[in-house]
């Protein structure tokens, strides 16, 4: 038999072509869902998918869709993103989705035939930067999001979703992603530092981050700066700053299985010369265990009312929001796992601390994921990079894990894809 064997320089190229489009003057990638240089990407990548021997389509929600060939049976589904950030990196997605072309175009090469339709999927909005919500295009495809408030979804410039959707400005036909799936695998640049600290080329992903966010407000009393003894004062702010410090330190206390951060400050009336009467801060926390989660909203809230006691301030905790970690399903992870052997790459697992579009599909069809390391572990920058030969190793763990699954005894799921009956 033919060895499938990943050509690096057409992964590279395929890359870099891809890379050029959004390329600002930073250097930096700007790819919105469904703006002209998403729909070039969406074009070029249609593409690649017809020189790999894959049937290029949009469907119904501005997802690219490449289906190999084959019969009816369940499909293999491999993919990721080729929406960026502002002024983001060009493997973010991308990679993933031109990886997925790379392993359908080696193996027809090589001769394999599937016992599995290989299916390779670009989901068109993934980061929710234009319309504020994340894993947009999959959520919509899975009917999480309700058509009902797709309608009413508007970007910044104020164009509709819908407007987009029915535009079909990339020209390509209609097409579907079959709802007999018996996996998704995504890969990914892992977009932080671990992998690249210990030596390592590529991982499994055993979980993605469950996330826990809320904002507390601490009030005081706004009085001034000057004529206010030190010891006659209620500063809000002194509450908020004691606050952050102890996220980091509530956090470490998990090691290296939770962070937590304050990213936003809203200090009120925020004068040079006031002292501030009240803070708004926002809280978040992510762990891949269920257990950490709670512990950590628990020992959160403690914490805040100690200082505001300590502080004489008064506390106000707004609804948590929790998005409970997702664990890959175990036979996916197992098969990426074995892959990396095939490839003389030691046995790794990791959760993923950031959201995939692989943590939706996770809820209906076994999904799982490979990252690939990131330099520095710099993601949504213009200075995001993957070495070459990293990208190109994870590409063939991609391969091999996908011939894993072909090969594997079935347990198709059906995913409920919410497409308008025709
Ligand atoms: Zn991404």
């Amino acid at each position: 038999m033919t060895p499938a064997r990943i050509s690096p320089q057409r992964l590279r190229q395929r890359m870099e072509h891809l890379g050029t489009i959004g390329r600002g003057d930073s250097g930096g990638i700007s790819r919105p869902p469904f703006s002209p240089a998403h729909v070039e990407a969406v074009r070029l990548v249609a593409q690649m998918m017809r020189e790999a021997g894959l049937d290029p389509g949009v469907d119904e929600f501005g997802n690219l869709i490449g289906l190999g060939a084959g019969g009816d049976g369940p499909v293999l589904l491999a993919g990721s993103h080729l929406d960026t950030v502002p002024d983001g990196g060009m493997f973010d997605g991308g990679l993933g989705v031109v990886a997925a072309v790379e392993a359908a175009q080696t193996l027809r090469d090589a001769g394999r035939r599937l016992r599995h339709r290989l299916a390779v999927i670009a989901f068109a909005d993934e980061e929710g930067h234009a319309f504020d919500i994340g894993t947009l295009s999959s959520r919509a495809l899975v009917g999480e999001i309700p058509r009902s408030r797709l309608e009413t979804l508007r970007d910044r410039s104020g164009q509709s979703l819908n407007e987009y959707l029915r535009a079909r400005a990339h020209g390509l036909p209609v097409a579907r992603v079959p709802e007999h799936a018996a996996a998704y695998v995504e890969l990914h640049v892992e977009q932080g530092p671990v992998l690249e600290r210990m030596g390592r080329a590529v991982a499994a992903v055993d979980s993605i981050t469950g996330i826990l966010r809320t904002t507390l407000t601490f009030e005081g009393r706004a009085a001034h700066a000057g004529t206010t003894p030190m010891t006659a004062r209620a500063d809000a702010l002194v509450g908020a700053a004691e606050l952050v410090v102890a996220m980091r330190e509530l956090a470490l206390q998990h090691k290296d299985r939770a962070v937590g951060t304050v990213g936003r400050l809203s200090v009120y009336p925020g004068a040079t010369n006031v002292i501030p009467g009240r803070v708004d801060l926002s809280v978040e926390a992510r762990s891949p265990g269920e257990h950490e989660l709670d512990d950590l909203r628990v020992a959160v809230e403690q914490r805040a009312q100690r200082i505001a006691g300590q502080e004489g301030l008064r506390l106000t905790v707004g609804s948590w929001d929790r998005s409970p970690p997702v664990p890959m399903d175990p036979g996916v992870r197992d098969a990426v796992v074995q892959a990396l052997q095939t490839c003389g790459q030691p046995s790794l697992t990791l959760p993923s601390w950031a959201g995939h579009d692989a943590g939706v599909l996770a809820r209906y069809i076994p999904s799982g994921m490979i990252f690939v390391a990131s330099t520095a572990g710099l993601s949504h920058s213009p200075r995001e990079h993957t070495p070459w030969e990293t990208a190109a190793i994870g590409a063939q763990v991609l391969l091999e894990t996908l011939l894993i699954l072909d090969s594997a005894k079935d347990a198709t799921r059906r995913l409920p894809v919410a497409y308008a009956s025709q």
